[in-house]
């Protein structure tokens, strides 16, 4: 585990920055119930007006559909992003919510696998809105365990609520309360608990559960959540194993930083009998995988991104690259024309890592 160093500038930024967000939270936290109503609607109406029209979906034909991959855990599909939960004695525990427009359904396939156990955690594996839209309405219909003078300090905080922990890296929090584009989701959406170190430790329904912060992969702030006692890996979008990966190098995304995440999980994967089964890998979006698929995926990853680098290095711009079809072998397997993980996408993201930095125009712009 890194200790973070706050002699280092960045460090003390992120610090700085983390304060600031945490006061602004408890400032709007702290608002009495209507005001935050108020501010909750606002937002409401404000993403009514920007974000709406591109994220309007119609989820009413689709199902959730579930399977039990081994011990505590189950997979979940439908819109979005695939859902992993780990049921047990102390309640249920999920990890990533898909959609808002999904949230009932899940949470009803969530109340019929677990008997009405409740909802203690959310765990979200990165920032991105197919991950991370039910957070406010799995969360409310959850319950924290929480004692004391603590239930009255969530009480008053929540407006009489008590929703269940929202868990992230700091750096998916900083892009769900100030993304790119338009306005946050309300606050009730928000992760209430974050990290910034390498890994976080959780141990509840009996197991160990393993937060692992993979720096710079698919964006900057992508974790695995390893169930150590049901021997599951749930990986975000790291691994996407239907295409080839979307690099989200506006949100921190880097080739390298996903070569070096499929790695990790090898890492931490152990075959059964003849390479199969063993520990098992949910991906964030794909069908369910042990290391066997991890390992092809990352020889692929390898393979295209040392093509595309030599390529690159020897001095051929992105139309030659592009020319010279470095996908053409996996392309049936990986290959869409358009969409997220669009294979001219993700040539173009591959090349821009991996090529040599220009020559600085003068010394005076040289970086220091
Ligand atoms: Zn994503």
């Amino acid at each position: 585990m890194v200790v973070p160093d706050v002699n280092d500038a960045a460090v003390r930024q992120r610090i700085v920055v983390t304060m600031v967000e945490r006061s602004m939270k408890t400032r709007w936290s702290t608002a009495s119930p209507v005001v935050r109503r108020t501010l909750v609607l606002a937002s409401v109406l404000i993403l009514g007006a920007v974000g709406m029209a591109a994220q309007q979906q119609n989820f009413d034909n689709i199902q959730v559909r579930s399977m039990h991959v081994q011990g505590k855990i189950w997979m979940l599909v439908g819109a979005g992003g695939n859902v992993t939960i780990q049921i047990g004695d102390d309640g249920v525990l999920v990890v990533d919510t898909q959609f808002d427009g999904m949230a009932d359904k899940l949470i009803a396939e969530i109340n019929r696998l677990s008997g009405g156990k409740p909802i203690r955690y959310i765990i979200n594996t990165h920032s991105h809105g197919d991950h991370v839209g039910g957070n406010q309405k799995i969360a409310a219909a959850g319950a924290q365990i929480v004692a004391g003078n603590f239930a009255g300090q969530i009480a008053f905080r929540t407006g009489g609520g008590n929703p269940a922990f929202i868990i992230a890296h700091e750096n998916a929090l900083n892009r769900i309360s100030r993304p790119a584009q338009g306005e946050p989701p309300p606050f009730e959406a928000w992760p209430t608990d974050t990290f910034f170190v390498e890994s976080k430790d959780m141990y509840f329904n009996g197991e160990a559960i393993r937060l692992l912060h993979q720096p710079n992969a698919h964006t900057d702030g992508d974790i695995l959540v390893h169930f150590r006692g049901s021997d599951v890996i749930s990986a975000g979008d790291v691994y996407t194993n239907a295409r080839y990966p979307n690099i989200d190098v506006a949100a921190g995304g880097s080739i390298n930083g996903i070569v070096a995440a499929a790695n990790n999980i090898i890492d931490l994967t152990v075959p059964a009998d003849k390479q199969e089964g063993g520990t098992y890998v949910i991906p964030g979006h794909g069908r369910l995988a042990d290391e066997a698929d991890v390992v092809e995926y990352r020889d692929m990853l390898t393979i295209i991104r040392d093509r595309i680098q030599d390529l690159a290095q020897k001095g051929q711009t992105l139309e030659q690259v592009k020319a010279a079809k470095p996908t053409l072998d996996y392309d049936g397997r990986f290959g869409a024309a358009t969409g997220i993980g669009n294979t001219d996408t993700f040539v173009e993201r591959v090349y821009n890592g991996v090529k040599p930095p220009d020559p600085p125009a003068n010394n005076r712009n040289r970086r220091r």
